[in-house]
Formats: C-alpha cells, sequence, structure tokens
C-alpha cells in the first residue's frame, strides 16, 4: 500500500465534529485511531500512544538531548457535509483528474496524513531525533478549543503538569495565496504568528413593556438597535498591528511599485494605506478590531412591546487590543441607558517572533521545498485554531500549510467538493519531513 492509499483510507473515516455531542459516531473515530496504528507502525512502536480526553492522541518520540521539544499538532474531525453540492462521495476519497476529493483533504485529516507519513518515513529511514517530538492530535476542534472537553485543551494540561514548554508548536492555519492583493506578483507563503480574539457583547435596553397599539416615541428594540448601530457606523480605529507590520516587512521586498514605496515607508503613509486597506473586508479585519450586530431579540409576540430588548455584537480583536479594552469602548460609546455584558471572550494571542530559530528554520524550508515562490511571510489569522492556547507554553507558535494545492482550492474548505491535488499532498509529505529533520534535529 502507497501513501495515497493510505490518504484515501483514512480519508474514508467520518469523523465528524458536533458541538451536541450525542450526534457523533464515535464508532468512525475508533476506525481511525485504529487505521493510523495500523499505518503507522515504527510511530506507534517509538512513540507508544497516549488517547486523552477520549480519542485525542498524545504520540512523543523522546530524543536524544534536553533541548527544548518541537509539538505538531492537527485534528482529525471535520465539519459536516451538505451532501447536495458534491459531485463525488464526500467520504469516498474519489480520485478524479489528479485529485483526492473528500471532506477533511484540507481541513485537515490531509495534513495530519502527510505528518504521519513524514515521521513514519523518516523512522523507517533509521533518523534519531535530537528534540523530543510530540505529535498532538486533536479529534474536536472544530466546535471550538473553549468547550470544556475540548481535546486540544485536555493534552496541554496533561503537558503542563509534566512541565512540558517546547521551542515551538506547530499547526494548519498557514496560507498559499496569490501575491496581487498584496503588491506582489507570484504566490506569497503566509505563517500564522497570531490570531484575533473574540468576543460577543450583549447589548440590552429595559423599558416599560405594554401593548404594541399604544407605542411610546421609541421603543426598547429601537433604541438597542440604535445604539448597538453606533458601533457599526463608526468602526474601532484601524492601525497596523505587530502581525501586520512583520507581515509587510517580509513583503516589501517582493512587492511591485508603487506599493513597494508607500509599504517601505509604510508610517509616513500610514493615513492612505489603512484607507484603501480599511475599504475590503478582509484586509480590513487584519488592522482593526471589528464589531458587528449579529443576533437580536424583542418581545414574545408580535403585538407586544419589548421590555428586554437585546441585541448580540460580535467582535474580533486584533494584537494590542483586549477584551476589556473593547467592553469598555462600547460602554462610553453607547451611553448608560444600557446594560453591556461580555458574553464571553479571549483575548488576542501574542504574535509570535519571527527572528527565533524556529521561524527562520520554517521559513527557509518552506522556500526550499516551494521552489516556485515569490516570498514567505508572517500573517495574522483571523479564524481560530486550537494552537492558540499555546502561546504560554511554547516560545513560537506557528500556523503552516503543507498543500500548494489550496491556493486555488481554499474556497472548498467546509464546503462542497473539498479536494487535495496528489501532487501537493506528495510534496507536503516531502515538506514535513525536511521541517522535521531541520526543526527537531537528526542524527
Ligand atoms: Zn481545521
Amino acid at each position: 500500500m502507497d501513501a495515497l492509499e493510505r490518504l484515501q483510507l483514512i480519508l474514508q473515516t467520518k469523523t465528524v465534529s458536533y458541538a451536541e455531542r450525542e450526534m457523533i459516531d464515535f464508532k468512525e473515530y475508533e476506525k481511525f485511531i485504529e487505521l493510523i496504528k495500523q499505518h503507522y507502525p515504527l510511530l506507534h512502536e517509538k512513540a507508544g500512544v497516549e488517547r486523552i480526553g477520549g480519542y485525542s492522541l498524545l504520540f512523543v518520540i523522546k530524543g536524544k538531548t534536553d533541548l527544548k521539544p518541537i509539538g505538531w499538532m492537527g485534528h482529525y474531525d471535520v465539519v459536516p457535509v451538505n451532501s447536495e453540492g458534491w459531485n463525488h462521495e464526500p467520504f469516498g476519497a474519489t480520485i478524479h483528474e489528479d485529485y483526492v476529493y473528500a471532506r477533511g483533504a484540507l481541513d485537515m485529516k490531509g495534513h495530519v496524513v502527510a505528518l504521519l507519513e513524514a515521521v513514519e518515513s523518516l523512522l523507517n529511514e533509521g533518523k534519531e531525533f535530537e528534540r523530543d517530538l510530540y505529535i498532538m492530535l486533536g479529534h474536536n476542534e472544530e466546535t471550538g478549543s473553549t468547550m470544556p472537553d475540548s481535546g486540544a485543551k485536555s493534552i496541554k494540561e496533561l503537558l503542563i503538569s509534566r512541565g512540558i514548554t517546547f521551542e515551538c508548536v506547530l499547526d494548519e492555519g498557514g496560507a498559499f495565496i496569490d501575491g496581487k492583493k498584496l503588491g506582489v506578483n507570484g504566490t506569497v507563503a503566509l505563517i500564522g504568528v497570531a490570531e484575533k480574539g473574540y468576543l460577543d457583547v450583549e447589548i440590552m435596553a429595559r423599558r416599560e413593556g405594554g401593548h404594541a397599539s399604544t407605542p411610546p416615541e421609541r421603543s426598547a428594540l429601537y433604541e438597542v438597535t440604535q445604539a448597538a448601530g453606533l458601533m457599526e457606523a463608526k468602526k474601532f480605529k484601524a492601525d497596523f498591528n505587530p502581525a501586520t507590520r512583520a507581515m509587510f516587512e517580509a513583503l516589501v521586498p517582493a512587492m511591485d511599485q508603487p506599493l513597494k514605496f508607500l509599504f517601505k515607508y509604510k508610517d509616513i503613509f500610514k493615513p492612505i494605506l489603512l484607507n484603501v486597506m480599511t475599504k475590503n473586508p478582509e484586509t480590513a479585519a487584519t488592522v482593526r478590531t471589528t464589531a458587528v450586530m449579529t443576533m437580536a431579540s424583542g418581545s414574545k409576540a408580535p403585538n407586544v412591546l419589548a421590555q428586554d430588548a437585546k441585541v448580540n455584537l460580535n467582535c474580533r480583536i486584533v494584537p494590542g487590543d483586549s477584551v476589556d479594552d473593547v467592553v469598555s469602548r462600547i460602554k462610553n460609546r453607547i451611553g448608560k441607558r444600557f446594560t453591556v455584558t461580555p458574553i464571553n471572550g479571549n483575548n488576542p494571542t501574542s504574535v509570535s517572533s519571527v527572528e527565533n530559530r524556529s521561524y527562520k528554520t520554517i521559513d527557509r524550508v518552506i522556500k526550499e521545498v516551494y521552489s516556485n515562490l515569490k516570498v514567505v511571510a508572517p500573517y495574522l489569522m483571523i479564524a481560530a485554531t486550537d494552537s492558540r492556547i499555546y502561546h504560554d507554553q511554547a516560545e513560537g507558535v506557528y500556523r503552516i500549510q503543507p498543500f500548494m494545492s489550496i491556493k486555488d482550492d481554499r474556497p472548498t474548505i467546509h464546503a462542497d467538493n473539498e479536494r487535495v491535488a496528489i501532487a501537493s499532498y506528495y510534496q507536503g509529505i516531502q515538506f514535513f519531513k525536511t521541517l522535521m529533520c531541520e526543526l527537531n534535529g537528526v542524527q
């Protein structure tokens, strides 16, 4: 059996995550665990395997030195399928015109399989590592690391109790993109060095209720949406943060004029650049904390005035800003006539360094393996990954992408016809092998 057949077999397991845990078919998770046991025997022999939180997996290959270990993260759960739009069976792992089609091909069972292939292949070559090599596979990432039964969190807690800190932790979340939007003529590889924070804020107006046939001058629902609307009408201030700064510093040498000039002197041209960046929702999200109304509720009946009218503001917080600051800015903006309650929130992560050994190694190996790249740059991730929980337990946390075909196939993630190019898969294995040798050190 070859690496491609193993990928197909493993993609065929229906490891679908649901927030309603009773909907999960754990027999499929057992199947996944059994398959990797069968197909990666050297890994299991050298590392053993610990099951944590039920279905999350931890492998530790001891290194020859006391140097800090490297953590390789992944998750093997996938999001559910809306099968109507699929041209292939979503868990069939069908090969069609040089692609493998399956839920999880990109996010991120394909990535996990490439990682397992790489380590098994190195062990097969008799390689021994200098640094301990940790493989941490979560089983419920898709429903978030804030869930109380998060497998990633259970692994982290176990590692804390063992006193483990990492030189670096790696996870999903990097990207290959067309550089055009960034003024770069060619493909850009991005390494995620930070993630935005998350916050829901409930804004409530409590007013007198009554019959809708004799309404007051302003209803509670009107007032509360007006108040919350202030946060959309006048957005939070945009600015470069340490992650976007690091990105532009890396991109400038590869940029074409006139952007090259503008971004070289980005502090002088800041007003112009931010003005352009905030016009596009994607780039705007990288330079400001965002706040948007997502839910509203009034009374329970069409002819009854709302007594408690509520609006939810969903906020995503840039590095340098914080949950507390955002809450107090919202309170100041909308005034005392409303109750402002933060529902849940986590701060943005710290921004991992681009100057340390791990980042420089990742940067160098990416350039080496993907030779047709224009440039490699760090970036701020808008979405969340489980690796955010390791920022206080590692000198750096980096989100990387092994599959170059994601450049065109990104829209298939969490959507129909998710796929990975076969050539990209093999290149991804090679990437992980090289990176593992360089980061973990081989003897
Ligand atoms: Zn994922």
